[in-house]
């Protein structure tokens, strides 16, 4: 069974997530466990934890159709010490806050060398920040996105999401969400059937689909290879429909949240609805 959603707003309380997901039919969601643009957030009150838990009850959602977003502030790669240090803390400080909320994965960026360190140097220390994250919780997987290979962002082909999961000592806390716009723009074809079981091969043989948790449905407004992270609607950019019709029919994406991030979000139940007629 496919349980597709899209990342909703959290504006004006955690609970309204939920609520947000449930008016465009969705099934699965992503949501910010706070203010993404700020470092620093309160800590949750109780009574903010349960209304999320009583909405996700209420509304049907169950925390394996969840899956977070960590900020785009984190750099788990940072060359410079300070910049590292502040993002491993932020980054404990969200998967603390998605245990609180019985959440089960946070999906991550895996980090950017900046052009100041080598590829390696930022694996290796991407690496490190998910261990000493992982080591100081107890629940929560970290899933890792792959990106589409925009400035010095790592994580744009199978074998850098490989290098990092090889360094990770606890392996059954870390996965992996696909991002269909991010693959198409870091190369990976998915047009048709051929292309797509060629990338979904290659994925599985480099890293291995035991590893997958989610994936971002988006469309790509740049052409295959541009290396540009720039989502466009479902069906209406360069992918097109036929790579989300094999996704829907893909058994291996089944039980896992399939997550719009698509730029029209007065579109989302729509898209949603067009996603599940490819069935
Ligand atoms: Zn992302
Ligand atoms: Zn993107």
């Amino acid at each position: 069974m496919k349980f597709v959603g899209a990342h909703v707003s959290i504006s004006g309380g955690l609970e309204n997530a939920p609520k947000n997901a449930a008016a465009i039919g969705a099934k699965a969601f992503a949501l910010f466990t706070k203010n993404q643009r700020q470092w620093e957030a309160k800590p949750y009150e109780k009574a903010q934890i349960e209304a999320f838990k009583n909405e996700c009850d209420r509304l049907g959602f169950s925390a394996d159709h969840i899956l977070p977003h960590d900020s785009y502030l984190i750099n788990l790669g940072a060359p410079e010490d300070e910049s590292l240090a502040r993002s491993r803390a932020a980054f404990i400080d969200e998967m603390k806050r998605c245990e609180e909320l019985g959440l089960k994965a946070l999906n991550l960026h895996p980090g950017s060398h900046k052009n100041m360190i080598s590829q390696e140097e930022c694996i290796a220390r991407i690496a490190d920040s998910l261990n000493i994250a992982l080591d100081q919780t107890t629940r929560v997987t970290a899933v890792i996105e792959n990106t589409a290979g925009q400035g010095g962002n790592l994580g744009f082909c199978f074998e850098q999401i490989a290098a990092i999961i090889d360094r990770v000592e606890d392996k059954t806390r870390v996965g992996v969400c696909l991002d269909t716009c991010h693959l198409f723009a870091s190369g990976y074809d998915l047009r048709e059937q051929a292309a797509y079981k060629k990338t979904m091969n290659e994925f599985d043989r480099v890293v291995g689909f035991n590893y997958l948790r989610g994936m971002h449905l988006n469309d790509a407004k740049a052409p295959l290879d541009s290396k540009l992270d720039r989502h466009e609607s479902i069906g209406k950019g360069e992918i097109g429909l036929e790579a989300f019709r094999l996704i829907m029919n893909d058994p291996r994406m089944d039980n896992m949240p399939l997550i719009l991030e698509t730029i029209d979000d007065t579109i989302w139940a729509a898209e949603i609805k067009l996603l599940y007629s490819l069935i």
